[in-house]
């Protein structure tokens, strides 16, 4: 492989200022992928309606999309309804290259904290579980590995796989000892909590930016060791032959200037990501 797939289409951004900077992040981290790095960035088309009813009831899809209910940033935008159909997209299209081609990223963030019926946390239709569950309905796929370093806790995911009984075809791991704040301990666990996932047909890897220490809403990992998570994570699915899909999830360490708003340590975070998944997945990484 010479460069990295990356799965991006304008649709995904929301022009709008909103509470979390994350519905902007899609272009700001392709843009800087694009200047430093050799992706390959792919179009797609968006998925649809009857794909956010696979893991979400169909009352509150028709909710959202109709604006009766607040979307997980707790606003009703039909902006950031239209982005949903390409958000989505863009993990599912992602996870079915992975799936052919060993490797493929996602800029996209919130999707953890939305539930079978609720929205909230900046999440509003699980993008995760729509395509872990697409995927297991077209049956190429037995099993899939769900590794979420957000942060915060997938109680969305969790929700969805117990109301949908998915628990013994996607091994959810979150790694809920970080909540200690215990680097020690979240570093000797991660060989464990890999292990536990060698039989899975594809990892989905949310690469968390807001388990940085820096993070206002976060973490506590310094900047190598976010690198050595990241290596970690993509050295395990190199060598074991594993599919992996990741994207980027959280992270809200931001400026304010008079230009707006700057979230150049975030975007920091996420090229180590890049910079990891090259050095481990390209032939010559740069
Ligand atoms: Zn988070």
């Amino acid at each position: 492989m010479n460069k990295i797939p990356v799965f991006y289409n304008p649709a995904m951004v929301v022009e709008i200022d909103l509470e979390s900077p994350s519905p902007k992040k899609p272009r700001e981290v392709v843009t800087e992928w694009k200047q430093n790095y050799p992706i390959e960035v792919i179009d797609f088309v968006p998925l649809r309606e009857e794909d956010f009813c696979l893991a979400h009831t169909t009352e509150h899809v028709r909710g959202i999309i109709s604006l009766r209910i607040a979307n997980g940033m707790d606003t009703r935008h039909q902006e950031v309804v239209d982005s949903l159909y390409w958000t989505t997209a863009s993990f599912y299209h992602a996870a079915e290259h992975a799936l052919q081609y060993g490797v493929a990223v996602s800029p996209t963030s919130g999707f953890h904290h939305a539930g079978h019926d609720f929205s909230w946390g900046f999440c509003t239709f699980n993008g995760l579980l729509i395509a872990a569950v697409k995927m297991l309905n077209k049956s190429q796929v037995r099993r899939i590995g769900i590794i979420d370093f957000d942060y915060h806790q997938g109680d969305g995911s969790e929700d969805i796989i117990a109301r949908l009984a998915l628990g013994d075809r996607i091994s959810h791991r979150t790694g809920k000892i970080h909540y200690t704040r215990e680097k020690q301990a979240f570093f000797q666990e991660l060989p464990a909590l890999l292990e536990s996932l060698k039989d899975v047909d594809i990892l989905f890897y949310q690469a968390g930016a807001d388990q940085h220490e820096n993070d206002p809403l976060g973490g506590f990992l310094n900047n190598a060791e976010m690198r050595e998570r990241d290596v970690q994570v993509f050295r395990f699915s190199k060598d074991h032959g594993i599919p992996i899909v990741w994207n980027l999830a959280g992270g809200y360490q931001e400026e304010r200037t008079e230009q707006g708003r700057c979230i150049q340590k975030v975007l920091d975070i996420h090229n180590a990501t890049m910079e990891a998944c090259m050095g481990i997945y390209l032939n010559n990484p740069v």
